[in-house]
């Protein structure tokens, strides 16, 4: 089973993967986690082609995919993946195909969070990640360790008010249209409309997995 998450910075792919990937079986490829992982280490011969993050920027798709080829060949993708952030711009998307009919398979299904601005930004701007487990909690709860692995939880360099505004501007010029090419592709492409900040990740999980059971992916 192959699953991409569709959604602006902020729109919970990131929480979501998690779940599936465990409901699934399958591994969570999250570009952001790889990327961030080169930016913390110098000697990466890719760390100067990551730079861009800090300004919101995308990174070129020709890293993006080679990371993504490399991360594949991983055991814990050996039932399949969920692309968290992967693809965001058409080129990627059809080096993605080509990637996976490589392998005599295809994107299944499409999960696409569309999600208002107001809450995007509550999200961003209240995020707090385990650095180790890369688990997402918001300030709301008032934690200030991670549950699992008991070391601190951390804000991401790039959940600034000044960065996130490029990341939106990004996603709107560069990402969105990759909705037409899903919706142009077999894959089943479910959309879930989140207006309200309240919403848990639960219950757009529970939502998540009604529409999966009305496709017959479940
Ligand atoms: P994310 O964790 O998905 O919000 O990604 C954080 C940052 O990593 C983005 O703002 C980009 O700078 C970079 N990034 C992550 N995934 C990609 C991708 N597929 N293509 C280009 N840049 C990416």
């Amino acid at each position: 089973m192959y699953i991409v998450l569709l959604g602006p910075p902020g729109s919970g792919k990131g929480t979501q993967a998690e779940v599936l990937s465990k409901a699934f079986d399958i591994g969570h490829l999250s570009t952001g986690d790889l990327l961030r992982d080169i930016l913390e280490n110098k000697d990466h011969p890719l760390y100067p082609k990551v730079q861009v993050i800090k300004e919101g920027r995308l990174v070129s798709d020709e890293v993006v995919n080679q990371v993504v080829e490399d991360g594949l060949d991983k055991p814990k993708f050996k039932n399949g993946a969920i692309f968290d952030g992967y693809p965001r711009t058409p080129a990627q998307a059809a080096a993605l195909d080509r990637m996976l009919a490589a392998q005599g398979q295809k994107i299944d299904v499409v999960i696409d969070l569309d999600v208002t601005r107001d809450v995007l930004i509550y999200r961003l701007l209240g995020r707090l990640v385990c650095p180790r487990c890369k688990r997402i909690f918001h300030k709301r709860y008032g934690l200030t360790e991670c549950p699992d692995c008991r070391i601190e939880l951390v804000r991401r360099g790039d959940d600034n008010e000044e960065t996130i505004l490029k990341r939106f501007e990004e996603y709107k010029d560069k990402t969105a249209v990759l909705q037409d090419y899903y919706k142009n592709s077999p894959a089943v492409y479910i959309r879930l409309e989140i207006s309200d900040a309240s919403r848990t990740a639960e219950d757009v999980q529970e939502e998540i997995t009604e529409r999966l059971r009305q496709h017959d992916v479940i």
